[in-house]
């Protein structure tokens, strides 16, 4: 409807009549919300209705942010939506999704399609909507007039005072009759009623308007997921004591959830993920849902078959694989109240519940719960977010706690293994001098395990066959065309590949620079190093597990062949680290370990140690007890030493005090800004630009530093590292505006990273 043809002048004058509707369109430039009028014709709009609104002469879908009496807007250009959809998200959501965008100094859209249904995202002008049938149910007057009694006063037709019919007492015709024969027995699909009655549409909504029949739209029977489990464990066990503790704390804490989250930390196999399952069902007793955050799904199909085997459909699986309609249906069964329970990776914070009691983080330590592309969140503060402003607790565990939950957690612990078996010894050997992939103890402890007929688990986090090739004439190493990083050899697929763009070329057999045939391979990866196994451990099975194979195979399967095989290898990148329970694991081993330590980051101690220490928790699981092996270049580093230990109180009371000292994380915060443009030097103007405006504001910044060139883009970066979050924050959000809508730096993109990772 045009602006000016309702009472739009009367209305503006009530209460609530103004939508404020954020736009859902990627353009960074449109900053709403706008106003829209909202009249009779609309009932029902509230904060998280989403409306389909003209927009100038398009038309676009919004979201209500907020309900206002007043408008700025003369109320001849006030104009009224076109319609509403069916779907509508929580108050609390919307305020969330506006939240992550001012956080992680994204659009307010981009936050918002973090909250919406599945399929709503940026961009669309017309949601995925359910199907939705229209169903047919008997009353109970149905029911009496099909039996010829007298609905005794009692038509809801009359109660309703909706029909001059119900006056009409029972009588039936004969296709009226046939159709509430049809639905005697339950309710149907009014297109199956009509069909058996031989009656059409009109007939079954006379009988509704009598009162005999109910006629409803259903969504249809949504689509169950299936999850590849792999030999999830079902059935309750007795809970230990170091559990019943746990158990009680959270209990107790859900009544009233405090301010700070809690923390369970447990050392592998401690029972923690029992613990969770008890938690939540806690909450579902108290009436309230609860979402659990697992890393991946499809690394870890164990735990959220055990969330499933145990809590039956009350849960919805949000796993990476699903369709979109798998993921719509799913989340209209949580919208609906049908799911209770939430498990999924990080985007399931997002789940529509409107009662939540508890949030899991499983796993907590691990990196995947930061959101890579915009807005770059990290569903743990999110988490801490929800949790907060909606009275729900948190609760995270891990054996290899983030330093930063260990300082800001109230800490509940989990000493020993649930069958009191002790933690495997490690040992660490030291690869200064050696030429192989493998050191001789590594080849021993195989041997081993072949012999015996038991599993092993290996750790190499280098994908393909060698890392690099490089000529022996002249020296050139062969890189990327795209990036400024080396090109990985990959045998079997036949070419070299980049890492950082997926750029993929044949293997060359002469140099491209000089022509020498002499080329020479470098380091070893999981690919190659699959293949050394298998000489050693011959003839049991090796299984390769890493990104590669996981595209292809699956890891799902991977893992079911390592599973049923009765002895063998699992040989691969962190993937094997994450928290599989394979009882008949009795040796990891972690190959080039410090590798991690070589990175220049602030995190590299923190990562390495919960490396060693998650792939040590894979061993010795089962009665056979377990050891570990570590190959390191550095066999005194610090991260290793903790690891071997399994000191991991000792490893983050250092690890904390070297933060402090530095105003790293969780003393201080970073922001990363990275500008990136297609020639060489608009990057790095448009950086300095950023840079002067953030310390404009009295913020110190960091750099421009010159990045690798990545997928064809020349990259410059600036660090802000403050302890006045908010501040930083802003100081970066206000001069990445500035500069991205200035036209001189045009040829500029800009990402911003708020805690990167
Ligand atoms: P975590 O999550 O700490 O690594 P899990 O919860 O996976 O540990 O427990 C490891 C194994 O011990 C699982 O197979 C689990 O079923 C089992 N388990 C957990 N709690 C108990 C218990 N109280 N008694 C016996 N077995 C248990
Ligand atoms: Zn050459
Ligand atoms: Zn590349």
């Amino acid at each position: 409807m045009p602006a000016g043809a309702g009472p739009s002048a009367v209305l503006r004058t009530l209460a609530g009549v103004i939508a404020k509707v954020e736009p859902l369109t990627p353009a960074r430039a449109l900053r709403g919300p706008f106003d829209y009028l909202l009249t009779g014709s609309l009932e029902d709009v509230d904060v998280g209705s989403m409306l389909v609104v003209p927009f100038g002469r398009r038309r676009l879908l919004g979201v209500v942010v907020d309900l206002a009496e007043e408008s700025d807007v003369p109320p001849e250009r006030l104009v009224e939506p076109l319609a509403a959809l069916e779907a509508d998200v929580p108050e609390p959501l919307v305020r969330l999704g506006l939240w992550v965008a001012r956080e992680y100094v994204s659009t307010p859209a981009r936050g918002l399609a973090l909250v919406l249904p599945p399929g709503t995202g940026t961009g669309a002008t017309r949601p995925v909507r359910p199907k939705r049938a229209l169903r047919a149910a008997m009353t109970s007057a149905g029911a009496a007039a099909l039996a010829g009694r007298d609905p005794t006063g009692e038509s809801p037709a009359m109660r309703s005072g909706r029909g001059p019919s119900a006056a009409r007492g029972p009588r039936l015709g004969p296709r009226q009759r046939a159709a509430l024969a049809a639905v005697a027995s339950g309710p149907l699909g009014a297109a199956t009623v009509a069909r058996r009655a031989g009656c059409d549409h009109s007939t079954l909504r006379s009988l509704e308007r009598r009162g005999l029949i109910r006629l409803e739209r259903v969504t249809e029977a949504a689509r169950r997921p299936r999850l590849d489990g792999v030999g999830a464990a079902t059935g309750a066990v007795a809970l230990t004591p170091a559990q019943r503790a746990a158990l009680r704390a959270i209990e107790s804490r859900l009544v009233a959830p405090p301010a700070r989250p809690l923390l369970l930390h447990g050392v592998t196999g401690s029972g923690k993920t029992e613990v969770y399952l008890r938690a939540v069902a806690a909450a579902l007793r108290r009436g309230r849902s609860a979402i659990v955050l697992v890393p991946e799904i499809a690394l870890t199909p164990q735990t959220a078959g055990r969330f499933v085997d145990r809590l039956g459909d009350a849960v919805a699986v949000m796993h990476s694989r699903l369709t979109r309609r798998e993921r719509y249906d799913e989340w209209w069964r949580m919208r609906r109240g049908e799911a209770r329970v939430c498990v999924g990776p990080r985007s399931a914070i997002f789940a529509p519940f409107s009662d939540l009691g508890l949030i899991v983080v499983d796993e907590e330590h691990d990196g995947s719960y930061k959101q890579e592309g915009d807005p770059r969140y990290d569903a743990r503060t999110v988490a801490e977010r929800r949790a907060a402003t909606e009275g729900a607790l948190l609760l995270a565990g891990s054996a290899t706690p983030r330093p930063e939950s260990m300082l800001r957690y109230e800490r509940m612990e989990l000493p020993g293994r649930v069958d009191g078996r002790r933690l495997p010894p490690v040992e660490i050997v030291g690869m200064a001098g050696e030429s192989g992939p493998v050191h001789d103890r590594t080849r021993e402890a195989l041997d081993e395990v072949r012999r015996r007929g038991d599993k092993a688990v290996v750790l190499l986090n280098r994908r393909g066959w060698s890392n690099f090739l490089s000529c022996r004439g002249c020296g050139r190493v062969r890189g990327c065309s795209n990036c400024d990083v080396t090109l990985v050899l990959h045998r079997s697929a036949g070419e070299m590949a980049c890492h950082h763009c997926g750029h993929r070329e044949s293997i060359p057999r002469i140099c491209g620079n000089c022509g020498s045939v002499s080329l020479a391979r470098h380091g070893a990866g999981t690919e190659q190093l699959e293949r050394e196994l298998e000489a050693i451990v011959a003839p049991a099975p090796v299984f390769r597990l890493d990104s590669d194979v996981a595209a292809a195979a699956g890891v799902a399967a991977v893992l079911r062949r390592f599973d049923s095989a009765p002895s063998g290898v699992l040989v691969g990148t962190q993937m094997v680290a994450k928290g599989h329970d394979f009882p008949a694991v009795t040796l990891g081993v972690v190959l080039d370990a410090d590798a991690t330590l070589r990175f220049p980051d602030f995190r590299a101690e923190e990562r390495t140690f919960a490396l060693v220490a998650q792939l040590a928790g894979r061993s010795g699981r089962g009665e056979r007890g377990g050891r570990v092996v570590v190959q390191a270049l550095d066999p005194g580093a610090r991260a290793l030493r903790h690891a071997a230990a399994h000191d991991a109180a000792g490893f983050l009371a250092e690890e904390l005090a070297r933060r402090q000292a530095l105003s790293y994380p969780p003393f201080g915060h970073l922001v990363r800004i990275v500008c990136s443009s297609t020639d060489p030097a608009p990057d790095l103007v448009a950086a300095e630009a950023v840079r002067a405006r953030i310390l404009a504001a009295g913020v110190p910044v960091l750099g421009p530093a010159p990045l690798f060139r990545r997928q064809g883009r020349h990259r410059s970066q600036l660090v802000v590292r403050s302890r006045e979050r908010a501040t930083a924050i802003a100081a970066v959000r206000h001069a990445v505006e500035a500069v991205a809508s200035d036209r001189a730096h045009g040829a500029a993109t800009f990402a911003v990273d708020v805690d990167p990772q």
